[in-house]
């Protein structure tokens, strides 16, 4: 929508068009674009900003309803962003998509304590492993997303490691050929939920949408459905928790971060990544959302340094299941 009020024909984009679509926004509005997001879809922010396209959010407050599958229709953030994207959040590569709402997941985060704590007893929820076992999990949010996913795929190939995908759904659904080498190769795939929201936004049903419509889509693939979920940004609140655990679904947190997200460069990447690293260790980076060739740069430094250090690199599963049995 043109900001003389002039509407355009509406086009519609895959999960992997992203490219087309920043090239078909471009096109229509030149330099004056921006891009109005809303917080169900943490995937195209990155993306957008990266094709040099100012990219907005809308929290729930700014919108209409959203149906339980997915965001609110495209023209309905176009107007808001028309009406007044001075009152939006402007996203920025340093804060991502939740910018402005960090201590709101914060506070989810600590009010979730108890109910991590009774989770992680009765086997669903999980921050780190072993702690008696030379055993550390790395894990990749946000996939598949190539080149990105091939090049983890063919780093931790050469090193004969394995490692835990959490695939987004809607990239999955575009990506079955990824998403089989994956599995095949001996990885572990975990959900990562459909569109990528921040969960504290969420009803019961929107939820189990996002939880089911990614279990589906990499079913159809793998023949199997993930039964372990990472949470967008790690966002919980002690209901998301009950309903992922009442769901069957073990929720996967992470006690290394080591920030690729934010692009801080390969080496402060291995640094965060392995400062304070010990057995049962889970490290979280990411194969998509964005430009991950300092993750690619990062990853081989990582995994010879752990492997050095006489860890072995295994999937959460593995990772999970040598906790149960002790
Ligand atoms: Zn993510």
């Amino acid at each position: 929508m043109h900001d003389d009020g002039r509407v355009l024909r509406p086009a519609g984009f895959a999960a992997n068009e992203v490219p087309l679509l920043a090239a078909y926004l471009k096109k229509m509005c030149g330099d004056r674009v921006i891009a109005v997001v809303d917080s169900t879809n943490g995937l195209l922010d990155g993306p957008l900003r990266n094709a040099g396209i100012r990219v907005f959010r809308a929290d729930p407050w700014d919108l209409p309803q959203r149906p339980v599958a997915g965001s609110v229709p495209a023209h309905a953030l176009a107007l808001r962003g028309r009406e007044r994207a001075g009152g939006l959040v402007e996203t920025d590569t340093e804060n991502g998509t939740l910018k402005g709402r960090f201590d709101e997941l914060d506070r989810g985060v600590e009010s979730s304590a108890g109910r991590e704590a009774e989770l992680t007893r009765r086997g669903y929820c999980l921050t780190r492993g072993d702690a008696a076992a030379p055993r550390v999990a790395l894990t990749f949010d946000d996939g598949p997303s190539e080149p990105y996913t091939g090049q983890v795929l063919d780093v931790l190939r050469d090193y004969g490691v394995a490692g835990t995908f959490f695939c987004v759904g809607l990239h999955a659904s575009t990506a079955p050929g990824t998403l089989a080498r994956i599995r095949e190769e001996g990885h572990a795939v975990g959900n990562h939920t459909w569109s990528h929201p921040f969960l504290p936004d969420l009803t019961h049903d929107e939820m189990l949408f996002q939880l089911d419509a990614t279990n589906k889509s990499i079913a159809e693939v793998t023949g199997e459905a993930p039964t372990l979920i990472r949470p967008p940004y790690g966002s919980r609140t002690p209901e998301t928790l009950r309903w992922t655990a009442d769901h069957d679904m073990t929720t996967v947190l992470w006690d290394r971060d080591s920030w690729d997200w934010a692009v801080p460069g390969p080496e402060t990447i291995v640094e965060n990544a392995l400062d304070g690293i010990s057995n049962g260790s889970i490290v979280l980076m990411h194969d998509g959302g964005g430009d991950r060739s300092q993750t690619i740069a990062a990853l081989p430094v990582i995994i010879e340094s752990l492997l050095t250090d006489g860890f072995q690199l295994v999937t959460v599963d593995r990772l999970r299941g040598s906790l149960l049995q002790s």
